[in-house]
């Protein structure tokens, strides 16, 4: 489940992590009301949506009076970013940037532990600049029953190069951020950008935090952070019946108990002319086997929408493609035998 920004930063506030003073409004008057009673200029009027971007989408903008506080709003208030129609905005105090830091932990299925990840150029999308210059993250794997540790504060601090005034302000807020991953059972937590002020001050401007839905019931609180206007409504009917319902495209509903009958009762449908992507799966086959390196052969059972398509494909490999389980099933069987164990 994600929450909102002005809910995270409300979060990140009980742990001790600075966050700009601020307000959430629903209207541009209560947006102009809620400047004034800030009373420092700018102040920021930020779109409260569940998806990033959206300083670029134009959900992100400053104003230097209370009235253009609300000119914002109204302009913002309705808009919709990537699909989902804007019904809240936080007004919050301008924060005076020196440099923007990328702050963010999670739970790192590959290295398989939680991990903080650091920036020094923070602020834009993590994953542009981890496919650009990927030696401009730096990784910090928690080990359990350690966790963050001194060594490792002071290498992110060092690693993001900041000012001896800032190591204690950043090291409080890092562990706070480990802290809230652990106590509120995320998946992600999320400062970008975590701002270096010209005083050396540490304050996160943004915040993103993922919650595990499967530990969700040990936090009955963290329930009422909830906000359906963000998801699916038929999931969000369904949940309320206590039902695990997954909305897909198409015409025909399957209503199975257990995640192997639903997936059985799927292909099924498919085999009978639904929609799958072969040429996809066979494209996915491909991509696995040259990242793992697999030299066993390969038999597929597929059929589908672009059977063409993956036939193509997987011509002149050694993966085997064809239209039943029981040919694939047959082909498989004969291999093993001529393998020789
Ligand atoms: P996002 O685009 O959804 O990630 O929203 P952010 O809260 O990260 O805002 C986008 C950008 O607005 C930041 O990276 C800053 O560069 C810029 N910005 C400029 N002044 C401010 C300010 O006073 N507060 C905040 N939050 N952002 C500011
Ligand atoms: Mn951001």
């Amino acid at each position: 489940m994600k929450i909102h920004e002005y809910q995270a930063k409300q979060i990140f506030r009980e742990l001790g992590i600075p966050v700009p003073e601020g307000k959430v409004a629903e209207t541009p008057d209560q947006a102009v009301e809620s400047a004034r009673s800030l009373g420092t200029y700018p102040v920021a009027v930020k779109a409260q949506v569940h998806v990033g971007g959206r300083g670029k989408a134009g959900g992100v903008k400053l104003a230097k009076s209370a009235e253009e506080a609300g000119q914002h709003a109204r302009a913002i208030l309705g808009m919709s970013i990537k699909g989902i129609t804007v019904k809240r905005v936080l007004v919050e105090a301008g924060v005076d940037i020196q440099r923007e830091i990328y702050a963010g932990v999670i739970v790192d299925r590959e290295r398989k532990a939680p991990v903080l990840i650091l920036s020094a150029a923070g602020g834009v999308d993590i994953e542009e600049v981890a496919a650009a210059d990927p030696e401009k993250i730096l990784h910090l794997v928690l080990q359990p029953g350690l966790g963050l540790q001194a060594f490792q504060v002071r290498r992110a601090c060092y690693f993001l190069e900041l000012p001896k005034e800032a190591h204690r302000a950043m090291g409080e807020t890092l562990h706070a951020l480990e802290r809230a991953l652990f106590e509120l059972d995320a998946s992600l937590v999320e400062i970008n950008p975590l701002v270096l002020t010209s005083r050396n001050e540490i304050i996160a401007a943004d915040g993103k935090i993922n919650l595990d839905d499967n530990a969700l019931p040990l936090h009955p609180d963290l329930e009422g952070l909830r906000d359906e206007n963000e998801e699916e409504p038929l999931e969000a009917e369904a949940r309320r019946h206590a039902l695990s319902y997954v909305k897909l495209d198409g015409k025909i509903g399957c209503l199975v108990n257990g995640a192997g009958l639903a997936m059985g009762t799927m292909d099924l449908v498919k085999h009978f002319g639904g929609e799958l992507r072969c040429d996809r799966v066979a494209e996915g086959v491909l991509k696995a086997r040259e990242l793992t390196g697999i030299d066993v052969p390969i038999v597929m059972r597929l059929v589908g929408t672009n059977e063409d398509k993956a036939r193509e494909l997987l011509e002149g490999t050694d993966l085997i493609m064809l239209p039943t389980m029981a040919e694939a099933a047959q082909k498989a069987v004969e291999l093993s035998h001529r393998s020789g164990d």
